[in-house]
């Protein structure tokens, strides 16, 4: 796996530094709005830069460590000014790979990881609602372990970033590049929005950036473990993701 360390580069000479914007920035949705059709054809690496800045230290980076996340962290990496701050929800059972790369990050990158954690641990949410949780009702589950810790994580900032792309899916194709996120309603940052698989890849190998080897075993989108299958050649990248249920989102993004 490569090693993306010497890869990050200096802080460019001749950028200005300047004062945190944010308190300029009003988060009214029309004004969102506006940025989003401004930021549309702005390359990923602008829209990062463009967002550190703008944000400072009131920007925070969700990340699974999937394919998408890895690239942003090293994308903002490069240009943030402090370290970065990333968080991540651990429900406790993602894939040892997935906990194995996200200490490599740790020791690799200049970011601040929030590992965010649940209210209830697996004892507690298997005393309350019953064993094995996810395979009955996954919905539920992943509002306890994903979408009320995502809650927690969004706390006193007023941005955040994902790796979200229009083409992981119809329940992605209307993804901004800059949103409103209503339900916590912060401003929500989506640098790839307009990138191919391909395009990805292409950018994590160009850059050497170390990703989880899951994906290279047939794992194009990875969750937790009970809830995540490899897929077939030419089968959706999402189909396995909750395999047996019509669920095809944690509830994080709608
Ligand atoms: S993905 Fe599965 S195990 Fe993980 S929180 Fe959701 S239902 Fe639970």
């Amino acid at each position: 796996m490569a090693d993306g360390r010497h890869l990050l580069r200096a802080e460019p000479a001749d950028r200005i530094a300047r004062e945190s914007e944010v308190d300029r920035v009003t988060l009214e949705p029309h004004r969102i709005a506006e940025m989003a059709v401004a930021w549309e054809d702005l390359a990923p690496q602008d829209i990062v830069a463009t967002a550190c800045d703008l944000f400072g230290d009131r920007l925070t980076l969700a990340s699974s460590f999937g394919l998408e996340d890895v690239a942003l962290i090293h994308m903002a990496a490069n240009v943030a000014r402090r370290p970065l701050d990333v968080f991540c929800l651990d429900t406790g059972v993602l894939f040892p790979e997935t906990y194995s790369l996200m200490k490599r990050f740790e020791d690799l990158y200049p970011i601040r990881l929030r590992r965010i954690t649940p209210e209830l641990t697996l004892a507690q949410q298997e005393e309350q609602h019953g064993a094995a949780l996810w395979s009955r009702e996954p919905d539920l589950c992943c509002k306890l372990r994903k979408v009320a810790p995502l809650g927690r994580a969004l706390q006193g900032y007023t941005a955040w970033m994902t790796g979200l792309r229009r083409a992981q899916g119809p329940t992605r194709e209307g993804t901004r590049a800059v949103e409103h996120d209503e339900r916590h309603d912060l401003c929500k940052v989506n640098p790839l929005v307009r990138w191919s698989d391909e395009e990805v890849w292409a950018y994590v190998r160009s850059e050497g950036v170390p990703y989880n080897p899951l994906h290279e075993r047939g794992y194009p989108s990875i969750g937790c473990v009970h809830c995540t299958r490899a897929v077939a050649l030419g089968e959706d990248a999402r189909a396995g993701r909750w395999a047996g249920f019509t669920k095809t989102e944690c509830g994080l993004h709608i």
